[in-house]
């Protein structure tokens, strides 16, 4: 019954007793080990159990009934076991019970797990019940983060926590394949590789340019295997990082037939499947030509499902010699022609003459970074209580004064923030793009669109 120091990370279970948390630890572990019991203040054990998820192996601790309130003489002993548990932990999961909702017994678990240290992923379980119907909201307020929704005793979501949980694992020295940077641990991981879409209309130049970065020094090149011909994806090394150039195969078919209104509508249907499935969207356009309505239609196609965009000029080449005012003019103008894409980085290029290429992936890098990125729950309020204090929230149809209470980054790629708010509203477009474009600015994320979404707070 004592907590061992098993294989691999260890992952502690806490919270009241009757959210699930044997449930759960039966699931990740395939066993039956840990008792349900549905009295709720039954002491048990605190035990522990080897699991693994996704080839890495990992030890799962119950601390089972120590937040019960009891007179059972053993439940001291259950508190201290907890207690050692929650102090060895490298990841805390936070249970708690959706059905039921937010408890004051679940604010006390919460003040503790915030002086624990480790990360702490919340479970808001039972979300298969219709009482459950609020879901996770209310439990954002205690700023914990990632918040996921499950239902232990079906499995739903147990797959997506244990996700989480594993991004917040060490990472394994001995999975680094050589010339990998070895990167410190920053408590959260990095993805293996970077998908991209190579997009744009017919004789932009995609094969050129796809052509270029493949043949680019220090790009080291190898094909994977698609599921089907027209699908090849070609995954490449560089500095380190891995890309996954998605679609290829779709790029050179398109490229080699000719203009027309039906080829054009081919293009677009192979630019959405790329689009769909890619991190970063490389939008090529000839700079001899401009950006057209289709090129709008893409860079739409990639802010709806949430990719980042890095826009190509290409052909530069052909427009050298004309000075910086024109530059300055082009980009404005491009910008204007794609109404939405104001955060896009532009890249003069030229695929034939090489001139700049090696920017695209340094730049493809670096915004794939940006879409990552978390702000703390510490600084985005501050920064939030700060903006909304100085411009209060424009929410049409609402009586009396809105007010954002917090905030969280619920996720990212793309950064999604949810404010809540006093009353139940909806703000105006123009304040949410006042919100979106403040961010921004505050926090980067080049190149990746940006959701807010607004919660009343319960
Ligand atoms: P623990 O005390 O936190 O370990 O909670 P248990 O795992 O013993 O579960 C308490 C009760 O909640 C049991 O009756 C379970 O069957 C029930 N339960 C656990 N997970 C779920 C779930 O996902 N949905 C529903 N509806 N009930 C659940
Ligand atoms: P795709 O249909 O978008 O794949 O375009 P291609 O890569 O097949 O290029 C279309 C045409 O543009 C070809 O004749 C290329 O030689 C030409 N082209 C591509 N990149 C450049 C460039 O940077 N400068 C110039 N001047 N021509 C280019």
């Amino acid at each position: 019954m004592a907590v061992s120091g098993g294989e691999g990370p260890t992952v502690v279970l806490v919270g009241r007793p009757n959210v699930g948390k044997s449930t759960l630890f039966n699931k990740i572990t395939g066993t039956r080990r840990s008792i349900v019991a549905p009295v709720a203040g039954t002491t048990r054990d605190v035990i522990d159990q080897p699991a693994d998820w996704r080839g890495r192996a990992f030890t799962v601790v119950d601390t089972g009934g120590m937040f019960g309130a009891t007179t059972d003489p053993l439940h001291d002993l259950v508190v201290e076991q907890g207690r050692k548990a929650i102090t060895a932990a490298d990841v805390l999961v936070f249970v708690v019970d959706g059905r039921e909702g937010l408890v004051p017994a679940d604010e006390e678990i919460a003040r503790a797990l915030r002086e624990a240290g480790a990360p702490v992923v919340l479970a808001v379980n039972k979300t298969d019940d219709r009482r459950s119907r609020h879901g996770a909201a209310e439990f954002y307020r205690f700023g914990f983060d990632p918040v996921v929704e499950i239902a232990a005793e079906h499995g739903t979501g147990v797959g997506d926590l244990l996700d989480e949980i594993l991004k917040f694992f060490p990472v394994e020295f001995s999975r680094l394949t050589a010339g990998e940077e070895q990167k410190e641990d920053t408590g959260k991981s990095e993805p293996t590789s970077v998908s991209v879409a190579i997009v744009g209309r017919p004789n932009a130049g995609k094969s050129s340019l796809l052509n270029r970065l493949l043949n680019e020094e220090r790009v080291m090149v190898s094909d994977l295997p698609g599921t089907t011909r027209d699908a090849i994806d070609v995954e490449l090394t560089w500095h380190g990082k891995r890309f996954v150039l998605v679609d290829t195969a779709g790029i050179r078919k398109a490229g080699k037939v000719h203009k027309g209104g039906q080829v054009e509508n081919v293009a677009v249907v192979i630019a959405k499947r790329a689009i769909a499935r890619a991190d970063v969207v490389v939008l090529v356009i000839d700079a001899s030509q401009g950006a057209a309505d289709q090129d709008g239609a893409i860079a739409g196609e990639a802010e709806r499902t949430g990719s980042s965009i890095v826009i190509v000029a290409n052909k530069w080449d052909l427009m050298k010699g004309r000075g910086p005012e024109f530059v300055k003019q082009f980009d404005e103008q491009l910008r204007r022609e794609l109404k939405f894409l104001d955060y896009a980085p532009v890249l003069h290029v030229s695929a034939m003459t090489g001139e700049r290429a090696s920017k695209v992936l340094e730049t493809v890098d670096r915004v794939a970074q940006a879409r990552t990125r978390r702000v703390s729950t510490g600084e985005l309020n501050r920064f939030i209580k700060r903006i909304t204090e100085a411009h209060p929230p424009v929410a049409p149809g609402t009586r009396g004064e809105v007010r954002v209470m917090y905030a969280v980054q619920a996720d990212t790629a793309p950064p999604t923030f949810v404010l809540f708010t006093n009353q139940a509203t909806k703000f105006h477009f123009s304040y949410e793009r006042f919100i979106v474009n403040q961010l921004r600015e505050a926090f980067g994320f080049e190149g990746t669109p940006i959701r807010v979404q607004v919660r009343k707070s319960e």
